[in-house]
């Protein structure tokens, strides 16, 4: 019994040490290279959010998300050719970030308590609220009471969800998808009667070519998502170098260029530059 306990942990030990070993410990000598030496970033953005993240048919990268993101790598010393984006779904980003999979996350991010506990974040760069998608001739969902009766779809590990089933509408019937574009496709097929994350996310699909004229947003502001950039936790010197750059990108003009540039096409109105804090 003794030895068996003794065996486990060494075992344990062991486990451990490897599991130091395969995170590098600290960044200076991450093998996964997300950004510290050999010259290039790894980034982690949505790949399927139109305004925000989203590959394109040509397999270039576009959105506010992507361009904040360059503009920060810039500021860090990395050009737009030295940066790989990675997919980053909403309920895997604490963990891409915590084993060093990126260097940091710019994807719809919202700052919260709970997350912090897992990550760092720079910013807000940028004020977004929950909102709901229907189908274009939808009548019955105007306000969040209705739906409690209704078939709602959001994504797993996002505020969105979480908002949902514990505060605005507990029975509402959830079906909860890896990314919204799914829930898009149910939505469109009826097997759900809404859609909700923030509004800037939706206001994207609404204007998609392929979606027009088949959904509208119902206008609530449901909650404040302040959008903040996930780095990992306790780099401190990281966090002032994005905030930095941050502050850069308001003060000349490149973060409401940016701003035009992606929500202009989908006609959201979108809030004025948040301040960004040092420590958020
Ligand atoms: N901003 C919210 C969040 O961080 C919803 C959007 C998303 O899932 O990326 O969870």
């Amino acid at each position: 019994m003794k030895l068996h306990k003794a065996s486990a942990a060494a075992a344990a030990a062991l486990v451990l040490a490897l599991t130091a070993t395969a995170c590098g410990g600290d960044s200076s000598d991450d093998s996964k290279d997300s950004g510290d030496g050999g010259g290039k970033i790894i980034i982690g953005i949505k790949f399927d959010q139109p305004g925000l993240g989203l590959k394109k048919t040509d397999g270039s990268f576009a959105g506010f998300d992507v361009d904040v993101a360059t503009y920060v790598a810039k500021e860090l010393g990395y050009d737009a050719k030295s940066i790989e984006w990675k997919e980053s779904p909403s309920a895997q980003r604490e963990n891409l970030i915590s084993n060093g999979d990126v260097k940091f996350v710019v994807a719809s991010y919202s700052i919260t308590d709970e997350r912090k506990q897992k990550v760092d974040f720079a910013g807000p760069y940028f004020l977004a609220h929950q909102d709901l998608l229907v189908r274009a001739d939808d009548s019955s969902i105007t306000k969040v009471a209705d739906l409690n009766s209704k078939k709602l779809c959001s994504v797993t590990g996002s505020t969105s969800a979480q908002n949902v089933k514990e505060k605005l509408a507990p029975k509402a019937d959830l079906l909860q998808n890896g990314g919204y574009s799914e829930c898009l496709t149910s939505l469109e097929n009826k097997a759900v009667d809404a859609l909700t994350t923030d509004d800037s996310i939706l206001a994207g699909y609404a204007s998609q070519k392929e979606h027009q004229g088949k959904f509208k947003l119902a206008g609530l502001k449901l909650s404040d998502e302040n959008y903040g950039i996930g780095l990992k936790k306790g780099d401190t010197e990281l966090q002032t170098k994005i905030n930095a750059a941050l502050k850069k990108m308001v003060s000349d003009g490149s973060w409401e260029k940016a701003v035009t540039a992606n929500f202009g096409p989908a006609g959201y109105k979108n809030e004025p530059a948040p301040q960004i804090a040092e420590g958020s």
